[in-house]
């Protein structure tokens, strides 16, 4: 299971600088040749090989006074809940204040490694000023310039080497690992419970607890998988308003999880950008998408409803559309035994491989007949295409001129693959190289 560090902190401290410095190293290596999009408040880095996850719990803006306060129990709450491991950052600069104070009662009391940050330390002097954060009763900090960078390595070799190892043998390896999301209320809970309701005979493992992961086991209805979940998930939210930022973290971790994720959106409220951001996650990480949209006996219908409701959803998550849409109420138990049918069919074309041959009998001629557009009276032949042994679908097709194959052409590409192979509901990944 992925290692997650979170950083928080009072505003200003220079969290996201951090945050932007863990992800910066990586993205020129990685997300530069994918196209990935950096996400404001979460980002995948790596130290001497070892790949972690970082949340910046600032990332969200505060007004009043008052909302800071319980802005910061929030945050700090969500990274006891979420995290592997924790940086607290100070600012040299302010020094101690009280809010510090408190948010450091906060953690000591979480059962997890805090690593004490003070950053700003840009000098000898201002190293030897954040002496006074002994003040807190600790026996270590680390200085730091986040604007510089240096201080990191020394930091990041003791939270690495820290990460829990993997003692844990997770009991259900190799089934099908299914996840549902969604903003509080949209009725996640009621459809976990629906489905408990049916199955009577689940396996919930508890030792993941640990890592605070419910896992829980379904054998019926002629299926095997694991519907994951995580502690922070299910605790009821404890502000009724609870904000986007948080529920879309919260998710976080049993979406990297899983290898389909089941997004469901109230049908009284429609896509909203909290949707969109769980959607962007589930696609970054390249998972198995479901969207269900549930509470659909509160709709009134016509004979359209449905078309028009999924329409609506289609034009809004942008370019990857071959996604299955069911409409579903968790309260009545309408359809969702059809929805786990659904999450396992795309689990099945997540987890597909088509062999060399097969590929290339079928995209060959494809080429031929439609060619990528000449450019500068120069041809592109694609002589030879193979799928990757990743876990989700990536295509690599060789040429002769890969630097001229258009993104338009990839869509195209994509699209036939989709349409000759059917990988409905997974994300796939192109690439073409030089033969
Ligand atoms: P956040 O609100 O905690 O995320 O803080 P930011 O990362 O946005 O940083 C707040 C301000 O502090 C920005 O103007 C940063 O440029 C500045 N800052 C961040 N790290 C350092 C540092 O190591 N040294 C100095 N001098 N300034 C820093
Ligand atoms: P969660 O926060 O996503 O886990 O949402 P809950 O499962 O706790 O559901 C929130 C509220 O919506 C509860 O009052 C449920 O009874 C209600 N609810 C959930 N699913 C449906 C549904 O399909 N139809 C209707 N009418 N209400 C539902």
């Amino acid at each position: 299971m992925s290692n997650i560090v979170a950083i928080v902190g009072r505003p200003n401290v220079g969290k996201s600088t951090l945050f932007n410095r863990f992800l910066e190293r990586r993205e020129a290596i990685v997300d530069a040749t994918s196209g990935v999009t950096r996400d404001r408040h979460y980002g995948k880095s790596d130290w001497n090989g070892v790949e972690f996850t970082v949340i910046d719990t600032g990332g969200y803006e505060v007004n009043s006074e008052d909302v800071f306060q319980g802005e910061i129990t929030k945050q700090v709450q969500l990274a006891v809940d979420e995290a592997t491991s924790i940086i607290f950052m100070l600012n040299v600069h302010e020094g101690l204040t009280d809010t510090d104070q408190e948010i450091y009662e906060m953690l000591r009391r979480a059962n997890k490694p805090v690593y004490i940050v003070i950053n700003k330390a840009d000098s000898a002097k201002e190293e030897l000023a954040a002496t006074e954060f002994y003040q807190l009763g600790i026996d270590k900090y680390y200085t730091l310039s986040s604007a510089t960078g240096s201080g990191t390595g020394e930091l990041l070799d003791d939270i690495v080497k820290d990460f829990p190892t993997d003692e844990y043998k997770d009991p259900f390896e190799g089934l099908p690992k299914i996840t549902i999301a969604g903003r509080p209320n949209v009725g996640k809970s009621t459809l976990t419970n629906a489905l408990l309701d049916v199955e009577r005979n689940i396996v919930t493992d508890v030792a993941g607890t640990t890592r605070d992961s419910i896992q829980t086991l379904y054998n019926k209805f002629g299926y095997e998988f694991v519907l994951v979940d995580t502690a922070g998930m299910r605790r009821k939210a404890k502000v009724k308003e609870d904000l986007e930022f948080y529920s879309v973290m919260r998710s976080v971790r049993s979406i990297e999880y899983s290898d389909v994720v089941i997004i469901m959106v109230d049908a009284t409220l429609g896509w909203e950008s909290q949707d969109m951001n769980i959607f962007g996650l589930a696609q970054k990480n390249r998972k198995g998408i479901v969207i269900v949209v549930n509470k659909w006996d509160l709709v009134e219908k016509d004979t359209n409803t449905t078309r028009d409701f999924e329409a609506k959803i289609k034009e809004k998550i942008g370019q990857f559309t071959d996604i299955p849409v069911l409409f579903i109420s968790a309260l009545t138990k309408q359809r969702i035994l059809k929805a786990v049918e659904v999450a396992m069919e795309v689990y099945e074309n997540r987890a597909k491989k088509i062999k060399t041959s097969k590929l290339n009998e079928v995209m060959l001629p494809v080429f031929e007949a439609t060619p990528p557009p000449a450019l500068k009276g120069k041809y592109v032949k694609i002589k030879y295409c193979v799928q990757l042994p990743t876990p989700s679908p990536q295509f690599v097709f060789f040429c002769n001129l890969p630097q001229y194959v258009k993104e338009a052409y990839k869509r195209f590409t994509e699209n036939q693959l989709r349409k000759h192979f059917g990988f409905t509901g997974v994300p796939i990944e192109i690439y073409f190289r030089q033969k």
